[in-house]
Parts: C-alpha cells; sequence; structure tokens
C-alpha cells in the first residue's frame, strides 16, 4: 500500500472555501468523495485475487455464462430497487465468485453501495474465534459488517460442514438481512437436486453431497425464498488458463 497523499486543492481537509457572489462559501472538495468511494473498497474485504475482476472482463463461454452475465449486470443496473439476491452454482472454476465479486466492486464503483465480501469458512471461523478468551474481537464486532451492508458476498457456501452451531449461526445471519430486505449474493459449488430429479454430475464435487446436506434444510429454502438461482456449467477454466500459461 502506498502512503494516502494529501490533496493539494483543500490541504487534506475536505473542504474548499469559494467566493460566490461577495460570500465565502465552504464546499465539498472531489478528494472527499473519492476517499469516501476508496473506503468503501478498504471496508468490503475482497481478497486479493479477486480485486480485478469485473464484468466486463468477465469471458463467456457458453450460454449459462451469458446468461449469468445478463442477470449480474441487471442486478447492478436494478439496485437499490432490487428485490432478490443471487445464488450462483456451479462446479470449480466457472466464474461464479469472479461475478459476485465484480457485482460489488460494480455497486461500490456506482452506486457508493457498502459492500462486504465474506468465505463462508473464513466468516465461520472469524466467529468462532471471538469465543476464546484472548479474543480482541467480539462476535459482534465480526457480525455487524455482515449485518450492515447493503450487499453480502457468501462465497463457498457449505465448504464447511455444517454442525448445528454452524447452522443456527449462519441462518440467524441470512435470516437478519432476509428480515431487513438486505441482499446477498451467494456462491456454492454443491448442486440442488428435488428428490425426484438428480443432477449430480462429475464437474461436481465428488463426495455427492447437495446444497441440502451441507447446509440444511431450513436455510437452504430461506436462500430460495431471497434469492434467484443462477447457474452455471462448464469447465475449470481457472485451470486451463493456468495450464495454457505454462509454456514447455
Ligand atoms: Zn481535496
Amino acid at each position: 500500500m502506498s502512503e494516502p497523499t494529501v490533496c493539494a486543492k483543500c490541504q487534506g481537509t475536505g473542504w474548499l472555501l469559494e467566493d460566490a457572489a461577495g460570500l465565502r462559501v465552504a464546499k465539498r472538495c472531489s478528494c472527499f468523495a473519492d476517499r469516501w468511494k476508496q473506503s468503501l473498497f478498504d471496508q468490503a474485504n475482497i481478497p486479493r485475487r479477486y480485486q480485478a475482476c469485473t464484468l466486463d472482463n468477465f469471458e463467456a463461454h457458453n450460454d449459462s455464462h451469458r446468461d449469468a452475465l445478463k442477470i449480474s449486470r441487471q442486478f447492478v443496473k436494478n439496485f437499490p430497487a432490487q428485490d432478490v439476491g443471487l445464488l450462483y452454482i456451479g462446479p470449480c472454476g466457472v466464474g461464479k465468485t469472479h461475478l459476485a465479486v465484480a457485482v460489488i466492486q460494480e455497486l461500490i464503483r456506482t452506486k457508493d453501495a457498502a459492500c462486504i465480501f465474506y468465505d463462508f469458512r473464513d466468516l465461520i471461523r472469524e466467529i468462532q474465534s471471538t469465543f476464546t478468551p484472548d479474543s480482541i474481537l467480539s462476535e459482534s464486532d465480526v457480525i455487524a459488517p455482515v449485518f450492515q451492508s447493503d450487499v453480502l458476498v457468501l462465497d463457498e457456501l457449505g465448504a464447511k460442514r455444517t454442525t448445528a452451531w454452524v447452522e443456527e449461526t449462519v441462518f440467524y445471519i441470512i435470516n437478519h438481512r432476509y428480515n431487513q430486505k438486505k441482499l446477498t449474493l451467494f456462491t456454492t459449488n454443491y448442486p440442488d437436486t428435488d428428490e425426484d430429479e438428480d443432477k449430480r454430475d462429475t464437474f461436481y464435487k465428488k463426495s455427492g453431497d447437495t446444497l441440502i446436506d451441507r447446509i440444511g434444510v431450513r436455510l437452504r429454502s430461506r436462500i430460495y425464498e431471497m434469492c434467484k438461482v443462477v447457474e452455471i456449467w462448464g469447465d475449470d477454466y481457472r485451470k486451463m488458463a493456468k495450464q495454457a500459461s505454462y509454456r514447455f
């Protein structure tokens, strides 16, 4: 991180004094909005490896990618009037996290929305760590931004096996956001199957677990009430791109 530079126009005060019809009036300096936007990006907790993800640099390789991109763009366009979140479902490496991150970065950039990214496992781990006696943070320190942000990305839903405690905690968070009409974007590798339908295929995790196995019936049904399902299929493009970059 570079040292923050002090604005030359306002010497960092965020205000400019101007003469208007003989009166001295204070106006917001343009650096104030820039700093505000930067603080929104800083608070969004987006992992470095995803920070370059935008809607414009998402590569659409098939129809499911094109549909997912279209829905993601529409989500940004509709915000804040958008009334449901998104549940991106698909195998590893098809760009689910790319799209979810791109959406919140676009919302910060164009709509000054307060957004936060959390990997499902990290969120659980951080909440659990507040229970240790020497923890500096309290549970509410961790949960407050997750409750309050306009849009939450919860990445890799179900990546940690559900215990009664995890299920209860995640339901509590998600349900609170639901009641407050706050939007959440989920990504998951776990297929969602109805009982009379089996969509599990080799693209998905080998364990054979479905979303319900991982997060439980109650949370799954709440998520369906608050999200549009966006299914993405295809090969692992991340792996393919990486392999193609290795030269021999
Ligand atoms: Zn300034």
